[in-house]
């Protein structure tokens, strides 16, 4: 289990560093086991992580297995594993287009982007904190209650899910729309869909939800 859950961080945050959603000190992935968690070092480039490199705390994050540091922001994950405990990952990274919007306190929504309406809905910017501070996560955990993707005002966006490809994926396909949304403004802004067929999306999004419980 232990050999599976690494090769799973290390996999997620290859594909993170590639796509040039963190650059080589930014991001971080963690998985929970029972009472334990892996996360990835604190200041190794997510491109050149392996295995040996994930490190093993407890739920308050002291250190049980490795060489390295945690990462600087486990405080976020143990935060959300709290508060959800239907979760099994936590992704954060500071990706671009996103980040745009946690930057200008702004939540990715739209009236004119059906995918996203159908699959988010909205991503929500939580407060502001600290990074490495206690107050990083406070907003957080409030948004966590409605949603699995959120932005951390003038920070970067967090993500979590049932493993950490599910984490990944949501903060990926958050990451294209946000550029698609700002690629919008450049040609005028988006055309919205009318009310009744907002209204269908909206109701395809909970469908989908509740499929998934
Ligand atoms: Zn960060």
């Amino acid at each position: 289990m232990s050999k599976a859950i690494r090769e799973q961080i290390v996999r997620v945050s290859k594909l993170m560093y590639e796509r040039s959603m963190a650059n080589a000190f930014e991001g971080n992935v963690s998985m929970r086991d029972g009472n334990s968690i892996y996360i990835t070092p604190s200041r190794i480039c997510k491109g050149f992580l392996n295995e040996d490199m994930i490190v093993k705390t407890d739920m308050n994050g002291n250190v049980l297995e490795g060489m390295y540091k945690p990462s600087s922001e486990i405080k976020l994950h143990i935060a959300a594993y709290r508060k959800r405990e239907d979760i099994w990952s936590v992704v954060h990274a500071h990706p671009p287009y996103a980040t745009a919007f946690a930057v200008a306190n702004k939540p990715i929504e739209t009236k004119g982007y059906a995918e996203m309406i159908m699959l988010f809905g909205k991503v929500p910017v939580s407060e502001y904190g600290t990074p490495t501070t206690d107050e990083i996560y406070r907003g957080m955990e409030e948004c966590l209650v409605d949603y699995d993707v959120i932005l951390l005002a003038n920070h970067g966006i967090v993500a979590v899910g049932r493993d950490c490809f599910d984490a990944f994926y949501k903060m990926e396909a958050a990451e294209t729309m946000a550029k698609t949304l700002i690629l919008a403004k450049i040609l005028g802004g988006e055309k919205e869909i009318p009310d009744d067929k907002l209204k269908v999306l909206d109701e395809l999004r909970e469908k989908f939800e509740n499929q998934k419980l």
